[in-house]
């Protein structure tokens, strides 16, 4: 009897923290900066008063001028140096146009109103955003760039932006800026979402679970683009033995590098898979790069699964196409190996939809067929066989699993046996049992360790000839 190894495949789950990170700072404008103002207020200003970094054009910072968007307060946030950009973000003045042009508004009317102002040229770099805004069209350019190809209807924006940066905005904003104004990185992220929705209208910008994820790094001006994997639900049946149902690197080589002798290169234990005969043509039709599985437990390797199939979540990652008719995703699966491995009610699901399929614990039922040491009569066994019906049994981790799992006893119920079938010295039968019942080791006893067991029952040794999955009860 042959086992998968444990957690094959649980190297491919990734964790819910991306988009709490990726998150931060963008979308909820008003209380995403909370951290960064309130209570640093204090700290923040005291450190800023040590330094000698905020003197622009001579004219230090005068804590006293009234905040924006008073005259005053709009006159010395200018000579202070701050961009168009930011002059119309916490001047809190209506303006004919947005942005930049909005900025250059409130700048000649207060040139107007104090020629003075003047004199105070623009400064080398904005106090408040270090000229970030002048890289929006830069930014959206390479993430145009770096979606090319990808369909998807949803995006979500992550920005970095360094934390000193942040704080020393805040604090001048704070005191500076007209109330309410928005902080720096709602704002940046704003821009470029504003700039986005110019070139391509259709893009729907989310805070969470977004086709497509933008992380943009303010300080380098990298962008990296994670395309969000899409999920599938079905149900598989597997016809023929000598499958296992994921992916299982070579034992020798453990699938590194270029693969070894002993699986002839390709890395695998066994050449095929449930998952690779029914996610290789989804990572075609989809243009994706791989495939994660996860089933609702999982047969052994020697074991059909037959009936309405096992439940199972494919993960498909990195998909350029990310809709399609599943009608047809079925029919390429089911031509795929159609004698060894086929699928049924597809749908779309997502990422909540995996748990959900893994930690399900559903009856079961199975045939299994065995052979026995010395013959038996029909009436005999028939009659010692069914009575392990509605009995509960005890079972110890069985020796061929314990390597992988804790020692423990466990009690598991055998709801119903039906369809005893003897023929010679072999046996048949049919039941449905409690999910994580040991079938094999029911009938076997695994040396005492299951109580009972139908080799106790009979008095006989019994060896395994067989086992399916006739149905898993769920869903
Ligand atoms: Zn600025
Ligand atoms: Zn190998």
């Amino acid at each position: 009897m042959t086992e998968e190894p444990s957690g094959s495949n649980t190297e491919n789950i990734e964790d819910d923290d991306w988009h709490l990170y990726a998150n931060a700072g963008y979308g909820a404008a008003e209380s995403v900066e909370a951290e960064t103002s309130v209570e640093e207020d204090e700290d923040t200003e005291e450190e800023w008063f040590d330094g000698d970094d905020f003197y622009h054009q001579g004219a230090s910072i005068d804590w006293d001028s009234p905040p924006c968007p008073a005259p005053l307060g709009i006159a010395h946030v200018i000579k202070i140096g701050v961009c168009d950009f930011c002059l119309h973000r916490i001047g809190g003045r209506r303006t004919k146009s947005q942005g930049f042009g909005g900025g250059a508004e409130l700048r000649n009317e207060a040139y107007a109103r104090d020629s003075e102002l003047t004199k105070f040229e623009t400064p080398e770099i904005c106090p408040l955003c270090e000229d970030l805004f002048d890289d929006v069209g830069n930014i959206v350019e390479r993430i145009i760039h770096s979606v090319d190809g990808v369909g998807f209807k949803s995006m979500q924006l992550g920005i970095h932006l360094p934390k000193d940066l942040l704080q020393s905005e805040d604090a001048i904003r704070t005191k500076h800026g007209s109330q309410g104004s928005r902080p720096l990185k709602a704002s940046f992220a704003q821009a470029i979402q504003d700039e986005m929705l110019l070139r391509s209208p259709e893009i729907s910008f989310v805070k969470d679970y977004p086709d497509i994820m933008v992380t943009v790094d303010t300080l380098t001006l990298r962008v990296d683009t994670d395309v969000r994997p899409v999920f599938i639900y079905g149900r598989y049946e597997k016809l023929v033995r000598g499958i296992p149902q994921t992916r299982w690197p070579c034992r020798s080589c453990r699938g590194r590098g270029d693969g070894c002798e002993s699986c002839e290169g390709t890395g695998l234990q066994y050449r095929e898979s449930v998952q690779d005969i029914i996610g290789d043509p989804v990572k075609t039709i989809l243009d994706a790069s791989d495939t994660s599985f996860h089933g609702m437990g999982r047969e052994d390797i020697d074991v059909r699964c037959l009936g309405s199939g096992r439940p199972f979540v494919l993960e498909i990652k990195n998909p350029k196409l990310r809709e399609l008719e599943l009608s047809l995703i079925e029919d390429k699966i089911n031509s795929n190996d159609p004698e060894k491995v086929k699928v049924n009610s597809l749908k779309w699901c997502n990422k909540k939809d995996v748990s959900r399929v893994k930690e399900t614990r559903s009856e079961k039922s199975y045939t299994i067929r065995f052979r026995i040491d010395k013959p038996i009569t029909e009436e005999e066994a028939i009659e010692s066989i069914e009575a392990l019906s509605g009995v509960t049994l005890e079972q110890e981790t069985p020796k061929r699993v314990s390597h992988r799992r804790a020692a423990k006893t466990r009690k598991r119920r055998v709801t119903t046996i039906s369809n005893v079938l003897v023929e010679g010295q072999e046996i048949q039968f049919s039941l449905r049992c409690e999910a994580g019942t040991y079938v094999k080791e029911l009938v076997h006893s695994d040396e005492g360790r299951t109580s009972p067991s139908v080799s106790s029952v009979i008095d006989r040794e019994c060896e395994v000839l067989w086992l399916d999955v006739d149905e898993i009860h769920a869903d």
